[in-house]
C-alpha cells in the first residue's frame, strides 16, 4: 500500500474545489517533501479563484496556493542541510520558495533570480509527478535546487506562513525601490502586504508611513504595524483631496516612495501623482495580465518618476523575512494576520470568507488552511 495525502483541487472559476487523494511521490535526491502545517489563502490566489486572473487549467485540474509552512516529511537523499548551510532532518520546520529560477536565461545569468521568467512553470495537475504542486494540500513537493531554511522554535507557524510570500515579497520590493531611512512612503492597499510593509518600512527607518485603504479595520492594523497615518477612501473619496493630503503629510513635496499593494490597476495613476518628482513607484499588486490602465507618461517625464515591477524575490530574503519576525515578534502583533482557519476541506468556505472585492466590511485579514 502506498502512502498518501489529501489535496484540494481547483477546477476553474465559480466551481467547488474537489478534495482527493494522491500517492506520496518518490523523493528525489536534491527534492524535499514537506508535510504541510499551514497555508494562507492569499490576495494573488483570489484572483485565480475570482476568475480576473486568466489561466489555462490542466485537464485534471490545478493544485495551487503557495503561502505556506510546514515541516520536513522526507529529505532527498543528497540534503543534509538547509540554503544557509545549517543542519536540516527530517521533522524540522521549515520555510521554502514556491518558485525555482532556471539558473540559466539572462536574469538568472544576472543575478537577479527574482526576475527569472521561468521561475513559476505552467501549472500542472495533481495526475502529473509530484502530484503536490501547492500549498492547498497535505503536502508540498519542493522540487530539487528549491531554496529551503529551517524556522526558529520561537516563531509559531501561524506566523511563519506569510513569510514566503507577503513578507518576502515587500521586504524585497522596498529593497528594490531602495527606501532609506527618513524616506515617506505611501501604501495603497492594507491587506497583507500593504500591513507587513507598513511594518517593514518602518523598521528601515521610513517616515512618514501612509496607508491608504477603505475597510477601517485593515487601517487600524496598519495602525497597528506602523503606519503613521492612515487615509480612509470613503472618507476622503475625492482623488484630488487625497492626493493633496499625502502631499501635505509630507512636508509639500510628495511621497518619495509609493506602492500599490491593491492590486486593481485603476489605483495606479493615483499612486503615482502622490510621488515627489524624482519618486519611485512600486508595482507589486496588479499580477492579472489582460488589465489595463490609462495614464499619462509626461507625468513620468516631467516629474522623473520611475515604476519599479517586482514579482516574488531574491532567495536571501527569506532568512531575512525569518530573522525580521524573530526581533520584532513581540512588539507588533503579527497574531492578528491570519484571523480564521479552516480545515482543508472547507477550502470554499475560506476563499469565499476571504473575498473583499465589493464588500462593506470585512472582518477577515487572512484565512489559513490547516491541512
Ligand atoms: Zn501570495
Ligand atoms: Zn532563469
Amino acid at each position: 500500500m502506498t502512502a498518501t495525502g489529501r489535496a484540494a483541487v481547483f477546477r476553474g472559476p465559480g466551481q467547488p474545489f474537489e478534495i482527493r487523494e494522491l500517492p506520496l511521490p518518490e523523493v528525489e535526491p536534491d527534492a524535499v517533501l514537506i508535510r504541510v502545517s499551514i497555508a494562507n489563502i492569499c490576495g494573488s490566489d483570489l484572483h485565480f479563484w475570482r476568475g480576473d486572473a486568466p489561466l489555462r487549467l490542466p485537464a485534471d485540474g490545478w493544485i495551487y496556493g503557495h503561502e505556506m509552512t510546514g515541516r520536513v516529511a522526507r529529505l532527498g537523499a543528497r540534503i543534509k542541510t538547509d540554503s544557509r548551510g545549517r543542519p536540516l532532518e527530517e521533522g524540522a520546520r521549515v520555510a521554502y520558495c514556491y518558485f525555482y529560477p532556471c539558473g540559466r536565461c539572462h536574469a538568472c545569468l544576472a543575478l537577479e533570480p527574482a526576475a527569472c521568467p521561468n521561475k513559476i512553470g505552467r501549472p500542472l495537475g495533481p495526475s502529473q509527478f509530484p502530484y503536490f504542486h501547492g500549498a492547498f494540500a497535505e503536502y508540498y513537493y519542493l522540487r530539487p535546487g528549491g531554496a529551503i531554511f529551517g524556522v526558529p522554535d520561537t516563531l509559531p507557524d501561524a506566523i511563519v506562513a506569510s513569510v514566503n510570500c507577503a513578507l518576502s515579497q515587500v521586504i524585497f520590493g522596498l529593497h528594490k525601490v531602495g527606501l532609506r531611512f527618513g524616506q515617506s512612503i505611501v501604501m495603497q492597499g492594507a491587506g497583507g502586504l500593504g500591513v507587513q510593509a507598513a511594518a517593514v518600512a518602518k523598521a528601515m527607518g521610513a517616515a512618514p508611513v501612509i496607508v491608504i485603504d477603505q475597510l477601517p479595520g485593515r487601517l487600524e492594523l496598519a495602525r497597528a504595524f506602523g503606519a503613521d497615518h492612515t487615509i480612509n477612501l470613503r472618507e476622503v473619496i475625492d482623488r484630488k483631496e487625497r492626493i493633496a493630503l499625502v502631499r501635505q503629510l509630507t512636508g509639500g513635496a510628495g511621497a518619495d516612495v509609493a506602492c500599490d499593494f491593491v492590486g486593481l490597476p485603476a489605483v495606479i495613476p493615483e499612486g503615482l501623482e502622490m510621488l515627489r518628482a524624482g519618486g519611485t513607484y512600486l508595482e507589486i499588486g496588479s499580477i492579472s495580465r489582460g488589465v489595463t490602465v490609462e495614464m499619462e507618461p509626461a507625468q513620468l517625464v516631467w516629474g522623473s518618476k520611475k515604476i519599479v515591477g517586482v514579482v516574488m524575490y531574491d532567495p536571501w530574503v527569506i532568512p531575512q523575512a525569518l530573522d525580521f519576525l524573530a526581533r520584532f515578534r513581540d512588539r507588533l502583533p503579527f497574531d492578528r494576520l491570519i484571523s480564521h482557519t479552516f480545515p482543508l476541506e472547507k477550502i470554499d468556505e475560506a476563499f469565499r470568507a476571504s473575498e473583499w472585492v465589493n464588500r462593506e466590511s470585512t472582518s477577515i485579514t487572512r484565512a489559513a488552511l490547516v491541512p
